[in-house]
């Protein structure tokens, strides 16, 4: 819609009072006076003169980052429809503190990063062809996905049955609370992944680790535990290694053999395979995969959906009511605003390596502004992954109810899509 006044296109009110006189009035007056239809005095309460691109009240002559500008343009110039507080629920991993180690290295965005993000932390991290992140375990449950390389994954389960497993780009993994377990990068170039904890105020810095554990336990205790000679302790590990170089390990048959032991190895499968996986949805405009706990039974603390949006297309307007979200974008460009009840609204701007937060219940989507697809993740600290959408609720409310709400005619309710899409176009 324009903002401008000379569109109005109530031809009686133009012929009764000339436009000088029609802006000196004000809608208020003119409604007042009968002299405004309900309609157009409901259009010109919208139509606020807003700046546009090129606007001289649109420009920023003072100090600014034209990058940054120019990668946020829906908070460089908001839609006139954002109005109010919203609390940010973006924060890109690429301004996160970078710990480097040899081996590799780790970010972490969490609820000192992001206010917002209460239920759920991420890490992005990268190991190198034998770079190891140690042994270790946390109160936290750990959800993972690789997005690039090759890794071996080690764990044992609560019955003390040893895991081993390679993993590839686009496999998941998970391990519960207080499982211990370890990651080492593969041939022929490491891995990177991100790591999601159900727990926004998780640090992947305050781990259990091995060799942390270790350092702070005195020898005599070591060398009784284990029984031996406290001289055989004497080379043992002063301080935690976090991620380290190692070499790159051999065959995965060797190690799941020669970790087996008397009781064999895990019935449990920690991993999991996506790329197995048929889209859950597939529609014109892209395809979703959601994997909780019902397809990875071990996932019980945290659900999934993996999203891809082509060129054009949407996430359509709908809401989780079961628990907050956490996003990654994973490739591409797009923009979603969060409404936020009480009028409140905000719209901002997404790349890959950004992090996305919307809080249980609050409607959102999240539109494809680039030429490429837009693919990213939905993560929810739940068994059981839940959502509605706008279109399927009014498709099954009462028509009368719905147009009697929102203006429109019959043809379009009808056009309404009658189930959930996920994607749009259908
Ligand atoms: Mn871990
Ligand atoms: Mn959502």
């Amino acid at each position: 819609m324009s903002g401008d006044m000379n569109t109005m296109s109530n031809e009686t009110t133009k012929e009764v009072v000339s436009r000088r006189g029609f802006i000196g009035m004000g809608s208020a007056a003119l409604a007042a006076a009968g002299m405004l239809s309900a309609e157009a005095g409901a259009q010109e309460q919208t139509e606020k003169p807003y700046p546009k691109k090129g606007d001289k009240s649109a420009s920023a002559p003072g100090p600014g980052n034209r990058e940054i500008d120019e990668q946020n343009p829906d908070s460089f110039l908001p839609p006139q429809t954002d109005a109010g507080g919203v609390q940010t629920f973006k924060y890109p991993f690429g301004i996160s503190h970078k710990r480097m180690q040899e081996g590799g290295w780790s970010r972490e965005v969490t609820i000192r990063e992001l206010a917002v993000s209460k239920s759920i932390a991420g890490v992005d991290m990268r190991l190198t062809a034998g770079g190891v992140r140690e042994l270790h375990w946390h109160t936290a449950a750990e959800w993972s996905i690789m997005l690039y390389g090759n890794a071996r994954i080690t764990g044992l389960d609560a019955d003390g049955k040893s895991f081993v497993d390679d993993v590839s780009e686009g496999d998941l993994w998970y391990f519960p609370t207080g499982i211990p377990h370890s990651i080492q990068g593969l041939g022929p170039d490491g891995c990177e992944f991100l790591l999601v904890f159900d727990d926004g105020n998780f640090s992947e810095y305050e781990t259990v680790l091995l060799t942390d554990w270790m350092a702070h336990t005195p020898r005599e205790v070591l060398a009784k535990n284990f029984g031996v000679s406290e001289q055989a302790m004497g080379k043992m590990v002063r301080r935690e290694k976090f991620i380290f170089q190692a070499p790159v390990p051999g065959p995965l048959t060797t190690d799941q053999k020669s970790t087996a032991g008397s009781l064999g190895l895990s019935p449990v499968d920690f991993s999991f395979r996506t790329g197995k996986m048929p889209p859950t949805k597939k529609t014109k405009g892209g395809e979703v995969k959601i994997i909780d706990s019902s397809k990875f039974k071990i996932s019980t603390t945290i659900a999934a959906a993996i999203v891809t949006v082509h060129p054009g297309g949407i996430r359509e307007l709908h809401w989780h009511p079961n628990a907050d979200e956490w996003q990654y974008y994973m490739a591409g460009q797009g923009r979603m605003t969060v409404f936020a009840t009480g009028g409140r609204a905000r719209t901002m701007d997404f790349q890959a390596g950004d992090v996305g937060y919307i809080q249980k219940t609050l409607p959102h989507y999240v539109e494809n502004t680039g030429a490429t697809d837009l693919k990213f993740l939905e993560m929810f600290k739940s068994a059981s992954y839940q959502d509605l959408a706008l279109s399927e609720w009014l498709a099954h409310t009462p028509a009368e109810l719905v147009m009697a709400h929102l203006g429109i005619d019959k043809a379009t309710y009808d056009a309404i899509p009658k189930s959930e899409t996920v994607v749009m176009p259908e």
